[in-house]
Formats: C-alpha cells, structure tokens, sequence
C-alpha cells in the first residue's frame, strides 16, 4: 500500500479529492514502477484537485503532471532500477494516474534521466511550468529572436510559467519586461531579472489593432485581450510565444500584426512536445537557469495534505512563483 490524492467524482458530478491509502494493484499500465520523491503543484493541477475545469477525463484519478523519482522495477532497457527518472505532462494527472502519490508506473517512452546537475527537488521546483518557460525561450531563439533584438514581455509574470522565463531571459542577456497584477511581487520580479514591471490592467481590455511597436519578443501565459494586446504592440518580425490561458481561452484579435508587421505567434505545448525536444530542455535549463534564483521562485515544500488546501489559492493567483510537494512529507 501507499499513500496518495485521489480524485473522484461524485454523483452530483462534484470532485473530491482526499489522500487515501491505494493497493499497489491499482496502478496503472506501464514497464517502469517509480518510487515518487517529489511532485509540483501546477495551473493544471489545481484544476484537476479542485474541479475547476474539466482536466481529468478518469476517475479516479492521481493528480500530478509532474514526477520524479527512483526507479524501482524496469521492464525497458532504457532505465534500470535505482535511475532517478522525471516525468512532464503525457496525459499525468489527467488520463493516466500521475505524481501525487508515493508510487507511480509510466511507459518509458516518456520519462527523461534527470539531467545532470539538477537535484529531484530542483526538477520539481522547474516542473512543467519551467520546462514550458524553457520551450517558449528556445521558441524564440529559433525564431530568430536574439537579445540585440530589443524588449521582451512576459505575461503572468509572477506566476510559475512567468518566473522561470523571466531568470532564463534574463540570464541569456534579454531585457525583459514583465506583466503582472501583483505590485507587491515588484521587488521579487527585478530580484529574478525584470528591468520593468507593467500593470497587467493595461493589458487586460480591449486594444486597438496595432499599437506602437515595442516589443521583440514574448512569453504570454495569459491569452484573451492580454495575448492581442501583446501582439498588437509587437515589433516589425516580432515573435510571441503563447503557451497558457490565464486570463481566458479566446483570442479576441485582428490578423492585423500578423500581415501588416510580419509578426509570428507560436504556439507551445508541453504536454506532448517530443522527447528529443524535452531533452533539449531540460539539458538548457541544466545551463541556462540561475539555481539562487530558482531559490527564490519556489521555496516552499508541502506535504499531500497542504497542496489539496494550495490548489485553490494557486486559481486565484495568490501563489508566487512554484510549489514544491514532498509526496512522503
Ligand atoms: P500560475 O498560476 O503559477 O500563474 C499564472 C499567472 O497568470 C498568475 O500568477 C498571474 O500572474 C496571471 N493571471 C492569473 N489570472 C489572470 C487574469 N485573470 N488576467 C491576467 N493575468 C492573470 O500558472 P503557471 O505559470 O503554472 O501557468 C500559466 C499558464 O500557462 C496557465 O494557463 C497554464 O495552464 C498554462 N500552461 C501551459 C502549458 C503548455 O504546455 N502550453 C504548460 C504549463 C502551463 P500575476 O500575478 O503576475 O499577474
């Protein structure tokens, strides 16, 4: 037996999630049973954990997009009992039972050897939500989008997503510029690499078309009015990189930037990216992150019974940064 949160659905359709003891029997399909260390605590996962939004599709279900741990038995040759192997999105948490319990078992296709010189707790202080910083900045890269180039905005930028890109840009030499609704977080964000805060209210409504040029690049964790605004106001050949929803799922723009000021709007997804692209990330973020501000992005470890209480707080926007969780805490 283990310990675990467990999602369910009641008959009035509502969820609950709670920690219970599960068999070992109940686990899912897969060659390789992963002694968990430690989880995150993510957007998604607090929409899972709280039923906010229709994030898990089986019942019941083990929340946790992200995953790391020992490898305890292997039936692929990729992995030997005893690596110590991470996991970031496929369905987790979602379809498949994920990292939230003290026990977990994946197709190896999908687990990635925890690159060198990151701890198991550093990997989950990154999670999905730096592993995504880090595909939006190689994103831009590839597009082109070099620091000579000018600003780059990042929106949510005290949320998980937000924070990890802003210490990556700014490491990598970037300007950046970040938006948020938190003017308390001012000294946090400059402390990660901000040159300059925006109120993120003056992005949140309606926009004109085009507005004045300013950007290079983004990282727009937000979408909605905010995603149009930014690409609005986005340079000749600019590039925004959109890879969350915060705000909202529409995007309620003009093909204005796009045809008149040839700027590119790239989509991320994490969940699926392929394996050699998420090695490619994860071994960046082994290079490209600064670890002392990483301290400063998630400091906090809880245990399974504090991260049911968290995932309302992390929909309201009130977490800074990432949350660690000890799954045997
Ligand atoms: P967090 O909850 O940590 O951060 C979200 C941030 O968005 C908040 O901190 C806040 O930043 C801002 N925000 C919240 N509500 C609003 C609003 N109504 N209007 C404008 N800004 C708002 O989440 P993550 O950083 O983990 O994830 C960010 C987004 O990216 C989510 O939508 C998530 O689902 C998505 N995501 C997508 C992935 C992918 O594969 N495409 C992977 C990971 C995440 P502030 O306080 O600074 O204003």
């Amino acid at each position: 037996m283990f310990k675990g949160i467990l999602v369910e659905k009641g008959d009035d359709k509502a969820y609950t999630a709670s920690i219970q003891d599960i068999d070992e029997s109940q686990l899912p399909e897969g060659e390789v049973t992963v002694k968990v260390q430690y989880s995150t605590l993510n957007y998604k996962d607090a929409l899972a954990i709280t039923g906010a939004g229709p994030v898990v599709r089986s019942f019941p279900m083990v929340p946790g997009i992200d995953v790391v741990g020992v490898v305890e038995t292997s039936e692929s040759e990729r992995f030997k009992a005893g690596d110590t192997v991470l996991l970031n999105g496929w369905g987790v948490g979602e379809v498949h039972w994920g990292g939230m319990a003290q026990k977990a078992r994946f197709p190896a296709k999908w687990l990635v050897p925890l690159p060198e010189g990151i701890t198991p707790e550093q990997s989950m202080a990154i999670g999905t939500a730096g592993y995504t910083a880090m595909l939006c900045v190689m994103a831009l890269e590839k597009h082109g989008v070099t620091p000579d180039k000018g600003e780059i905005i990042v929106t949510g930028a005290a949320g998980g997503v937000g924070s990890v890109a802003i210490a990556l840009l700014s490491k990598l030499g970037y300007q950046v510029a970040g938006s948020t609704g938190r003017p308390e977080e001012e000294d946090y964000l400059k402390k990660l690499g901000c040159n300059e805060i925006i109120d993120r209210n003056t992005l949140s409504e309606k926009g004109r078309p085009l507005a004045r040029e300013r950007w290079a690049g983004a990282v727009d964790t937000v979408g909605s009015h905010t995603l149009a605004n930014v690409c609005a106001a986005t340079k000749y050949r600019g590039v925004v990189t959109a890879c969350g929803l915060a705000q909202g799922m529409d995007f309620p723009a003009t093909v204005a930037p796009f045809i008149l000021r040839g700027v590119s709007l790239v989509g991320i997804d994490s969940v699926y990216c392929p394996m050699e692209e998420r090695l490619e990330a994860w071994n960046r973020l082994a290079k490209d992150l600064d670890f002392d501000k990483l301290n400063l992005i998630s400091s906090k470890v809880v245990g399974l019974s504090e991260t049911i209480e968290l995932a309302k707080k992390q929909l309201e926007g009130q977490i800074r940064g990432r949350v660690i969780v000890d799954v045997n805490k």
